[in-house]
Formats: structure tokens, sequence, C-alpha cells
């Protein structure tokens, strides 16, 4: 028997997530995920670096920054030779003292980012298919995020939908180039559409740039770059993927002086600072081979070979422009849910059905995003597992 008083606290209502974390997107991927793991398929979903390893380089730093009193607090800002390093690779000038921030990796600088500008009830513009914490870094700071679509026959977005999406309530709008998923790259005349609205409306951009290292048709365009967005502007940049340390929690954020102002202060309460010995590590091992990073060419060859797998099974690919995903048209008749989930079952391979990007349970049903960072020898084993594997009403 519980009393009055228990009932008060433990009632049904206990625990009660806040109507924010009620309000974020929920990840389907991991739905699959569970499916993958319980089948032993292996995993072209995700966008986990398999290859190149971590550079042994950068690993000796890491083990000789622990054994030498690298332990204990950072500057909350970070690491200031990682901070002058990474201000270096940065188009233009950025003062590392004032406008750049080492965060727990590219997750922790986009939240900061949005809680540093977002009130309840402001808008914040994200295009569709999104990376989904786009979305719930927009609905934890109490935001609304307005959709807009792009579309698979060169997923730009159409300049007339983005007018639309923008007014008064609009505070910011979260880019991502090159993209998570679709693969493609703003070029200077979306920019330009991008930058008239936000000088219009008054809002930010949130340019995750996290994979422009990762180019492969033409050049990456960062937000700092555009003209009359460089003090508008936040960008979210990671080690994560470039330099295949996803684990140590490497990220960062650029922004003007006064915008950085604002963000530390989330920064510094959130986070205190990201991990002082794989700071000082990734530092170090910068000092004597700043080309530690993952050559783009390697992803190339990586991407070509999946292109050509997936085409052996009769999908169509369009090639990305950058970053480390690809979208696959499902065969026809079948939607991407169902052709994932098959392909996990009778192949043992993993991808992401289009889906899971999209608000609209009925978007994205004709595309899968397929990871294609990963060494050949995996890819030799998702070719095996390939061969036998019948696409199409045939297979089901
Ligand atoms: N932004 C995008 C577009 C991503 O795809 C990812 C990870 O896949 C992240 C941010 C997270 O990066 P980090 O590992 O630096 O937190």
């Amino acid at each position: 028997m519980t009393s009055t008083t228990e009932r008060d606290v433990t009632g049904p209502a206990f625990p009660r997530a806040s109507s924010r974390v009620r309000g974020m997107i929920s990840g389907r991927i991991f739905e699959l995920l569970a499916e993958a793991a319980r089948s032993d398929a292996v995993d072209l979903g995700l966008g986990v670096p398999g290859a190149p390893e971590t550079s042994p380089l950068v690993i000796d730093e890491a083990c000789a920054a622990l054994r030498s009193g690298h332990n204990q607090y950072e500057l909350p800002e970070g690491n200031r030779a990682l901070r002058r390093w990474i201000a270096d690779t940065l188009p233009g000038d950025t003062d590392p003292g004032t406008e750049l921030t080492i965060t727990v990796g590219a997750t922790e600088a986009l939240m900061a980012a949005v809680l540093a500008v977002v009130d309840p009830g402001d808008e914040v513009v994200v295009f569709e298919p999104y990376y989904e914490n786009f979305v719930n870094a927009v609905v934890l700071a109490g935001g609304v995020p307005r959709f807009v679509r792009t579309r698979p026959d060169d997923w730009r977005f159409d300049p007339a939908e983005l007018r639309a999406a923008f007014g008064p309530a609009t505070k910011a709008v979260i880019v991502s180039t090159p993209n998570n998923p679709t693969g493609h790259m703003l070029d200077e005349s979306e920019w330009a559409e991008i930058a008239a609205l936000c000088h219009q409306w008054n809002a930010v951009v949130i340019s995750d740039e996290i994979y422009s290292g990762f180019t492969f048709a033409k050049p990456h365009i960062s937000v700092t770059e555009v003209p009359g967005l460089r003090d508008r502007s936040f960008l979210v940049g990671s080690l994560s993927k470039t330099h295949s340390v996803s684990g140590w929690r490497l990220g960062y954020l650029r922004a003007s002086a006064e915008l950085t102002a604002i963000a530390r202060r989330v920064h510094a309460t959130v986070c205190a600072g990201a991990p002082a010995p794989l700071q000082e590590a990734v530092a170090k091992a910068a000092a004597q081979d700043p080309g530690f990073a993952t050559p783009a060419d390697d992803l190339r060859s990586q991407r070509d070979r999946v292109v050509t797998l997936l085409e052996k099974i009769g999908m169509e690919c369009r090639l990305p422009d950058g970053g480390c995903y690809l979208m696959a048209r499902v065969p026809r008749g079948e939607s991407s849910d169902d052709f994932a989930h098959r392909l996990v079952r009778e192949a043992g391979v993993l991808v992401a059905p289009g889906t899971v990007f999209h608000v609209d349970p009925a978007a994205g049903a004709d595309h899968v995003r397929v990871a294609f960072n990963r060494s050949s020898e995996f890819l030799d084993e998702v070719a095996v597992r390939l061969a036998s594997f019948r696409t199409g009403m045939s297979g089901t």
C-alpha cells in the first residue's frame, strides 16, 4: 500500500519526461541497428569511420599526454595550441582567443549554438532530409523547427519554399554542407539566397561543416566565406570523421567574438570543456604532421566501390558531392523501410531507410542512405553478402 503522500511523488505521472524531451523525434535508425545486431549484419548504415584507422601518431600522443600530467581541467574554451591549429585550417582569419571554442564533438557545438540564440517559440529552419540532432537541438531549446524539403533530383532547396519558411519568428537556419544524409554541397547561389533571407529576417546560420575535408566534385564553401554571413553565423566543426577519432569527442565552434561569448556561457555550463589529454594529443600530432587527416582520395575509391556493389544489385545511386554517405533509390514497388529490413534479413547488410530523415512518415520512402567510409576488407565482406541478394518484389 502506498500512502497518499507517496503517491503524490511516485504516482503514474512519475517519472515524466519534460515536454521538451517528449517533443524530441526518436531515433528510428536504432530499431534497425538492434535488428542488425541480432542478425550479425555488417553496418553500412551509420557514419562511424571504418577506414583508415586512427593515426598511430595521435594515439601515441594521447598516451604521452595521459602520462605527462594533462589529466585535469583544460581552459573551458579549449587547449590554446589546438585552437591555434584549427583556426589556421579555417578560411579567412579566425582569432583563436575570442572566436573559436573546442567542444565535446560537433554534437555539443550544435547544442551550444542553438541554446545561445534560440528562445522558446522561436522558429529555426531545418532542411529535410535532416541529420536528426538538428531537429532535437531546436526542440530541446524550446524552439520550433520549420522544415524545407530537398528532393532527390539534385537535393537543392526550392528558393520559393525557403522564402516561405522564413518570417518574423525565424531565429536561425541550420545547414549541413557537405550534407548528411544527401551528400549535397551548397553552392554560391544557394548560399546567397540563405544570406539574403538571414539579413532580411535578422537570423543567424548554424553551419555544420564536419565533412568539409571530404569533397569529390567541387570546392567546399564555408559559411565564413559567404558575403554577409561571417559575423552572422556559427561554424560547427569536428575531428570525429576527418581525423577518425569519433570516440574522442573533439569538435569546435567558430563564430564572431560576440556570438562566441554567448555560446561559451552555454558550453561552460553543459560540459566545462572537452577532454584535456585528447586535445593535447591532437595539438601535438598536428604540430608534427598537419596532414594526419583522412585523405578524401581514399573515400572516393570507397564511394566508387560501394556504388558498383549497389548498382550490381539493381540500385540507382546519385554520386554525392562530398561527405561519406550516398542516397540510393530503392527498387520500385518497395518502401525504404521494407527494403532496409529485407536487406538485413536476407543479406545481413544494414542501410538506413530514407524515412528516418523526415518528419513526414510518407517522405523518404524511395531512398536509403548508405555510408561508404569503410575499409576494403569490410567492403569485400559486403560484396560477398550482396552477391546472392535479389532486389525487387521477386525477392520478397
Ligand atoms: N553533424 C553531422 C552532420 C553528423 O553527421 C554527425 C555525426 O555523424 C555529427 C554532427 C556528430 O559529430 P561529433 O562526433 O563531432 O559529435
